[in-house]
């Protein structure tokens, strides 16, 4: 199976890189095509047990991804979220989402 840790890092910075060359404003298409992307990846996540809670999450309204995807602003933001009840739930700090742009786009590794 893989190995969890590795896998979920990879994957953030896939998904935070993705929001962060993600449009200041999407067009109808685009937006289209991310909530369709969010929608597979997690059913598709290759650690089963996390997919479900990640779906769980995603299917509360106000998690509602659809709502998200109008830009980078509002994306970036609702991944942070998402990544944020990942950490509560395994006991770790919830990341300073106001520090979302500095992490992925203008800053470097940190
Ligand atoms: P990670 O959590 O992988 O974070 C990588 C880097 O992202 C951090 O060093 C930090 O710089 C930055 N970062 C941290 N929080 C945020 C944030 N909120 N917003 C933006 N940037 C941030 N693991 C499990 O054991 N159980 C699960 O149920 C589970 N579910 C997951 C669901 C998904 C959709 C994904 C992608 C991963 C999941 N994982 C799960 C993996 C878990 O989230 C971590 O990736 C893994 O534990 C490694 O953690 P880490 O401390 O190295 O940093």
């Amino acid at each position: 199976p893989p190995d969890v840790e590795q896998l979920g890092r990879s994957s953030w910075t896939l998904l935070h890189t993705i929001a962060a060359t993600y449009p200041a404003e999407a067009t109808p298409t685009q937006q289209e095509e991310m909530k369709t992307f969010m929608r597979i990846f997690a059913k598709i996540y290759p650690c089963w047990s996390c997919a479900e809670d990640f779906r769980a999450w995603m299917s509360k309204p106000e998690n509602d991804v659809s709502k998200y995807v109008q830009g980078q602003k509002t994306f970036g933001k609702w991944l942070c979220d998402a990544h944020n009840d990942v950490n509560v739930k395994l006991g770790k700090k919830p990341f300073d989402c106001s520090k979302w742009e500095e992490r992925w786009i203008t800053g470097g590794e940190g």
